[in-house]
């Protein structure tokens, strides 16, 4: 699944097509096709994990969920995976495999702009007290949670705990306030790496513990559990990244 920086590369790639009109959309997503002819795109925007494309009277949005792509051009996968494929008089972006539908109303006041780790409006302090309210809760799961840190993903959640040297499995209300700053703070910072590292084509060759097997700070094994409710990969050593419980 494409994590929030992967949605602002494709976000940057198809921005040319803001103004454009639809000449033609089709595909597969059970949404009316016609509607979208002939209208132009107002805006292209990213939440998270989710893609917005602004049109004069609706909005599409695009879901990758887990094997959801997308293509510019021309179209790469057979029919039956296409979702949407909106043409122009020059150009077409094709998204396959995803979860497409209609929005009514401004995503301006839908969606909190503050909780999105990549946006200009990503606030900490609000955060910082969405966790508050969340002492149980693993920060495993806790970095998921995309009502708290939209488009963190699974990579950015284990390279945040590893950089902060937070083990997995410690819960929000017992990880000491400089630590749980430097988590939140890691959180869009690493991010926005991922970002550079995705568009320079080196993204992996910087992962520190991600797939990795030894711990490059202690020389520790590196551990591979399936960790929290949202009991996804994740990796980290049990020597320098503190449990605190
Ligand atoms: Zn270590």
């Amino acid at each position: 699944m494409p994590e929030g920086p992967s949605l602002v590369i494709f976000r940057e790639a198809v921005s040319s097509f803001t103004g454009k009109k639809i000449l033609e959309a089709r595909g597969n997503a059970k949404i009316s096709m016609e509607r979208l002819q002939g209208q132009k795109i107002r805006d292209i925007r990213t939440w998270g994990k989710q893609l917005f494309i602004c049109l004069q009277k609706t909005t599409i949005r695009v879901h990758f969920l887990l094997f959801g792509s997308c293509s510019i051009g021309e179209q790469t996968k057979p029919a039956r995976s296409l979702r949407l494929g909106l043409i122009f008089s020059k150009g077409a972006i094709y998204f396959y495999s995803c979860s497409v539908k209609l929005t009514e109303g401004s995503i301006d006041t839908l969606y909190d702009w503050e909780a999105d780790v990549m946006s200009d409006k990503w606030n900490p302090a609000r955060a910082r007290k969405k966790l508050k309210l969340k002492p149980q809760t693993k920060v495993c799961d806790a970095l998921l949670d995309q009502e708290i840190f939209s488009g963190v993903g699974n990579i950015i959640k284990n390279e945040v705990l590893y950089r902060t040297r937070i083990h997995p499995d410690s819960l929000v209300g017992k990880v000491p306030p400089a630590r749980l700053t430097a988590m939140i703070r890691e959180a869009r910072n690493y991010s926005f790496d991922f970002l550079q590292w995705k568009k320079a084509f080196v993204l992996k060759k910087h992962w520190l513990v991600h797939t990795k097997k030894i711990c490059q700070r202690c020389e520790f094994p590196v551990i591979k559990k399936y960790c929290g409710s949202t009991r996804r990969r994740t990796f980290y050593c049990d020597n320098c990244q503190v449990k605190y419980k």
